[in-house]
């Protein structure tokens, strides 16, 4: 039964993402897909953690759109969601979703949130720090870069990213406290539920910042020949652009997923250590 919920919701929602072009037909059934998961195998809470992640992302990709389509030419993928970006955003979570299934434990639930605030703070960070009227600065050096850069940070896309987090975590708390989640005795403490809340924070901030480490070290940085822009497309005006940093394996897909497990284990350790103390 909650398989066929999940599947009807999912269809719903993929279905007027993909009519409003926010989702590409491979994205939307990909979306209908994971959406079938989390519900039909998790609980309101997974799913509900998953719509809060996409409409709101949706929407800030939305929000001034013109203002912010001088980065095409930066990033890797812009507009509409492909299967595969559907995939490097819910898809760690969908593996976390099927372990707890089977073997229902609060690990994989604070994992889980921890993956979900990373993904949304990323996401806010980028969308709303792109608008930056302060240039960015590296993480590393402190120098101004210029906007897009990976790694960069600004104190708009900071103050997003924290939102992003703690957006999650207070989704996370009203939706748990909604669902009666197979991970921990039924009914809750509030004490409970705030360590899933502090627990979402922390680990969207601190994922966020490693996505952000990532990018101003090790990630692939690449430079056109022709007009000397950085970026990390493959292709500038034309031409092949060359790897100027970073590894060639370390492209956007590599550092998303090493963030998204450092925040799923930094709300994790929170969580636990949060309970820990109110025990
Ligand atoms: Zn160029």
């Amino acid at each position: 039964m909650d398989v066929l919920i999940g599947f009807a919701g999912s269809v719903l929602v993929a279905g007027a993402a993909y009519k409003k072009k926010s989702l590409t037909l491979s994205g939307a059934l990909a979306a209908v897909v994971m959406g079938t998961v989390y519900y039909g195998l998790g609980s309101l809470l997974w799913f509900g953690l998953l719509l809060t992640f996409f409409i709101t992302s949706t929407m800030w990709t939305k929000w001034k759109k013109r203002a912010k389509s001088q980065f095409d030419h930066v990033f890797e993928k812009t507009g509409q969601r492909d299967a595969h970006q559907v995939l490097a955003n819910g898809g760690l979570g969908m593996v976390l979703c099927v372990i707890h299934y089977f073997y229902p434990h609060e690990a994989w639930l604070f994992l889980f949130v921890g993956v979900m605030a990373t993904v949304n703070a990323d996401t806010w960070a980028t969308e709303i720090g792109s608008l930056s009227k302060q240039p960015p600065r590296s993480l590393l050096s402190g120098r101004v870069v210029p906007a897009g850069t990976s790694g960069a940070v600004s104190a708009l896309g900071t103050s997003a990213a924290v939102s992003g987090a703690m957006t999650i975590g207070l989704a996370a708390m009203l939706f748990l406290y909604a669902a009666e989640d197979a991970a921990f005795r039924f009914p809750y403490t509030w004490w409970l539920l705030l360590a899933v809340g502090i627990g979402a924070l922390v680990g969207g901030v601190a994922g966020c910042f490693t996505d952000s480490f990532l990018g101003a070290t090790v990630q692939a940085s690449y430079q056109c020949t022709a007009c000397g822009a950085w970026t990390e497309k493959r292709q500038h005006c034309g031409k092949p652009t060359v790897r100027k940093r970073g590894f060639a394996w370390m492209n956007n897909d590599a550092v998303n997923m090493i963030s998204s497990m450092v925040g799923g284990l930094a709300a994790w350790g929170t969580g636990v250590l949060l309970l820990f103390l109110g025990s």
